[in-house]
């Protein structure tokens, strides 16, 4: 939206819809302006048309790499297309962090999920488990009860990190119950899906919980596969590094949003951050005419 207001020859490049895991989100409380709450798909769709209306260009492909070391960047898509800019804004994002137990991967989409508000139709007066102990988690085992007549909520330690009104609501709601200081072990189903969870407690016990879904919402993995990973500075999760004003260690490349290094994941940091590394590039790129 600040470059194309600006003015300036912006391509967003985008290998799905615009949005990214908003649209993933059932509900979104704690966007300003939006004082009766908004869904995420309303949120981002509104976003979209926003920045349509001052005519940004969008072209819809994957990229598969990305040179940003020299003053023309070269970006490389999926279909072999090279294509070329002064200044980059990273925002790719990141994506759901799997649990790596046996199970996980075979019954993935059939009882496994990392989307509650895709998935959550599929288990209408079902009983299903969430595991995860934060904001996502806790939110999704909300949405879930409008759907599921039991979600078991599996968190490794005996506190929950989420924000305290997401508490309040999930310790008053009856269809949610908590198994605390433990972990998934395995997921059991067959070919019909899933069946039960095999559960390792932290006192060293083990138990099966029955279920026919498991929601894995543990937080977030960097979407960092095309970035050049070894031009930028990371830190250990892969998360790339930047200043307060977006700045990445290499001239003229910026990154805003869950890609980044730091602490809040919020829709409302994101947007700020957006607008922030846009000014920086702007800035960059007129000192570049001016050079
Ligand atoms: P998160 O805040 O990183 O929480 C991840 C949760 O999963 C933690 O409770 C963590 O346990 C647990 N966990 C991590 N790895 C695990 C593993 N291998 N096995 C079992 N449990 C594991 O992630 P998130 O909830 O997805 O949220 C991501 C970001 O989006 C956060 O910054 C969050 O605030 C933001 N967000 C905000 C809202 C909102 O404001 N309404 C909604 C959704 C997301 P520990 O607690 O022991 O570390």
């Amino acid at each position: 939206m600040y470059a194309a207001r600006g003015r300036l020859d912006t391509l967003l490049i985008e290998k799905g819809a615009t949005g990214g895991q908003v649209l993933l989100t059932d509900w979104v409380d704690n966007y300003p302006g939006f004082h009766d709450g908004i869904t995420g798909f309303e949120l981002m769709d509104k976003m979209t048309a926003h920045v349509d209306r001052f005519g940004l260009e969008k072209k819809f492909a994957a990229v598969t790499a990305m040179d940003l070391q020299g003053e023309q960047k070269v970006i490389t898509l999926e279909s072999g297309e090279e294509l070329t800019a002064q200044s980059v804004i990273i925002s790719t994002g990141a994506k759901p962090r799997k649990l790596d137990v046996p199970g996980e991967e075979e019954l993935q989409g059939r009882g496994v999920s990392y989307c509650a508000t895709c998935d959550a139709p599929f288990y209408r007066d079902q009983e299903i488990a969430v595991v995860g102990g934060g904001n996502t988690a806790v939110q999704e085992a909300l949405h879930l009860t409008k759907f599921a007549s039991k979600v078991t909520v599996i968190h490794r330690r005996d506190s929950l990190r989420a924000t305290a009104i997401l508490q309040e609501k999930a310790f008053a709601e009856e269809k949610i119950n908590f198994i605390w200081d433990a972990q998934v072990s395995e997921i059991v189903g067959n070919d019909e899906g899933v069946e039960s969870l095999n559960i390792q407690h932290n006192d060293g016990s083990t138990s099966n919980l029955p279920v026919t879904g498991i929601f894995v919402l543990i937080g977030v993995v960097p979407n960092n596969e095309m970035l050049p990973m070894e031009q930028l500075e990371t830190d250990e999760g892969g998360f790339v590094f930047t200043d307060h004003e977006m700045c990445t260690k290499l001239p003229g490349v910026y990154a805003a949003g869950d890609i980044r290094s730091k602490n809040s994941r919020q829709i409302i940091n994101a947007a700020g951050e957006g607008a922030t590394a846009e000014l920086s590039a702007e800035h960059y790129l007129s000192n570049l005419a001016v050079d």
